[in-house]
């Protein structure tokens, strides 16, 4: 079959929505009938997202085949409403690692193996595999940082070659950003001109400039920015702040953008439908009902920005949860620090309808988790707890209703008399060999749920597969005297007995579970314990 490809490239700065210009650009061609996929390339030596800064680089998105990915991966599978695999993302590091393996294996046979062509060849090549392996008639392809940057260079060589190789079957969005400064008042379009001057140097030209800001774009610019940059008016598509990242892809659409690049690709237009998508990103503004979440962790002291970025999924999540149940959703962020150190009082607690603990690593602000957790227990909060927001709910249920009070995780405390959260052999080889790289349990994995529970009742069905994240587990020996206690065992994983969802009765919600729901949640399909966790809260 013939599979074309979009490239989106950035320009003048990042951290404009490449990611979600790119999902929305796939998700308005998805809904004209075509099979759309997408790739992040992450210019990054690393080898995955698993070892980056997650302040630094926001949240890891982990793929069903396990592999630790950027968080644009989850904007296309939202978008989308797909799953995508390892397939569909790449970094630096992992380009080169694979042209070493194969020069190593004499797979070069014997030619001297240069940066170019060898790594741009590896690159197309996997674009080209993933293309195929989704049977994609349009792959979305973003390039990772801007253009000018020395990093993503040859991920814009191997653009280029592609388009030299097919040129009808490859298009190339800019994004860019266009400043109104203040003093000013006006949107200034010399910027975007530069950048499109810079990617001109690299030998690729633009076919269509999406120019966010923060106001809509205008007649006069649009025909500017056009004739600077080289480009017809119409294929200048305006991308202002929008109150929601899902009202881009109606946006686009309202300017034509489809059109204009199935034109470009020659294919014949066929009729789109958002009905659905666009009732969807209505609710927030339309509900009458509104739901309150307190979001409790850490990574939240660096600022706000960092924060959402760190836990976009479970962020979106939520939104997906709450518009299904026709509310509108208002969340605040609370640093668990603060109760460590009474800045804030658990009381604070008391404003919100639900109270979610998200997934986390080490021992800054865990005290105040804990405290977070019995005070949700004890005031019967809705509570839900995923992957670190588990593990710590059954520390504190061994701690203050079974009278453990040392217990602990072995993350935190290596020597707990209780050890209630515990490490298996292979994790602790890993960690004493400092083997840190994709050596967590990734991905999806099977869980059994217990019939009459909260989980069994949410998901509607006996047996589910969920993706993961973790290196420290439930430790068996403590299921016993939990379950006596009333802590409810109510998914276990069938292959090794890891306990994956603990739950209580005599309470309106309080479930905690090993794995990342949030990973499978998308606009129109609502993850079910998400669900469930709202319309308690509504409640
Ligand atoms: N730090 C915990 C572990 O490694 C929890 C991980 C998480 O919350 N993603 O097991």
């Amino acid at each position: 079959m013939t599979h074309r490809y979009i490239f989106v490239v950035g320009g003048v700065m990042s951290g404009v929505g490449k990611g979600v210009t790119t999902a929305s650009i796939g998700k308005i061609l998805q809904s004209r009938g075509f099979n759309v996929t997408a790739i992040k390339i992450d210019p990054y030596v690393n080898v995955d997202a698993g070892t980056m800064n997650p302040v630094e680089h926001g949240e890891v998105f982990v793929t069903d085949d396990g592999d630790e990915t950027d968080q644009d991966m989850g904007n296309y599978e939202r978008f989308l409403d797909t799953d995508l695999t390892s397939t569909n993302y790449m970094t630096t590091g992992r380009v080169y690692q694979t042209v070493i393996e194969k020069e190593r294996n004499l797979e070069y046979k014997g030619r001297c193996v240069q940066v170019v062509p060898h790594i741009p060849q590896e690159v197309i090549r996997r674009i080209r595999v993933a293309a195929e392996k989704a049977k994609a008639d349009i792959t979305m392809v973003e390039i990772g940082g801007t253009v000018g940057e020395y990093e993503n260079i040859l991920f814009l060589e191997a653009a280029r070659m592609m388009h030299l190789d097919d040129p009808e079957h490859v298009l190339f969005v800019l994004v860019s950003y266009l400043p109104v400064p203040k003093h000013l008042g006006e949107m200034k379009t010399k910027p975007t001109q530069h950048a499109t001057r810079t990617l001109n140097s690299t030998g690729i030209h633009p076919d269509f400039i999406v120019c966010r800001g923060e106001q809509y774009m205008d007649k006069p610019r649009r025909e500017k920015l056009g004739i600077f940059c080289n480009v017809k008016p119409d294929a200048v598509i305006s991308a202002p702040d929008v109150s929601s990242i899902y009202h881009i892809p109606a946006l686009f659409e309202e300017q034509g953008f489809s059109s204009s690049i199935l034109k470009k690709f020659r294919l014949k237009p066929r009729t789109s439908d958002l009905r659905k998508w666009k009732a969807m990103a209505s609710v927030q503004e339309s509900a009458k009902k509104t739901v309150k979440i307190g979001v409790v962790g850490k990574y939240f002291s660096t600022g706000d920005y960092t924060l959402s970025d760190s836990y976009i999924s479970v962020i979106e999540s939520l939104k997906h949860a709450a518009w299904a149940n026709n509310a509108r959703i208002e969340m605040e962020w609370i640093n668990s620090e603060h109760f460590e150190d009474k800045s804030k009082q658990l009381s604070d607690l008391d404003a919100f309808d639900g109270i979610l603990v998200p997934g986390g690593f080490g021992t800054r602000g865990i005290e105040g988790v804990i405290m977070t957790v019995k005070y949700c227990r004890e005031k019967k909060i809705p509570y839900f707890g995923i992957c670190y927001g588990m593990q710590l709910a059954t520390v504190e249920f061994a701690r203050n209703v079974l009278g453990k009070t040392t217990a602990h995780t072995v993350e935190v405390d290596e020597a707990t008399k209780d050890p209630i959260i515990h490490v298996n052999p292979v994790q602790l080889k890993n960690i004493r060999e400092n083997r840190y790289g994709g050596t967590m349990r990734l991905g999806a994995y099977d869980c059994d749920l217990k019939p009459g529970t909260i989980a069994r009742k949410a998901y509607g069905c006996a047996s589910i597969s969920e993706r993961h994240r973790h290196r420290y587990e439930f430790n068996n020996e403590y299921a016993q005297a939990l379950e006596k206690n009333g802590m409810v065992i109510s998914g276990v994983n069938p292959q090794t007995s890891l306990v994956e969802i603990v739950e209580l009765k005599n309470h309106p919600f309080f479930v905690g579970v090993q794995f990342h729901p949030e990973f499978h949640s998308r606009p129109l399909h609502p993850h079910p314990l998400f669900k469930a966790f709202i319309t308690v809260a509504l409640k």
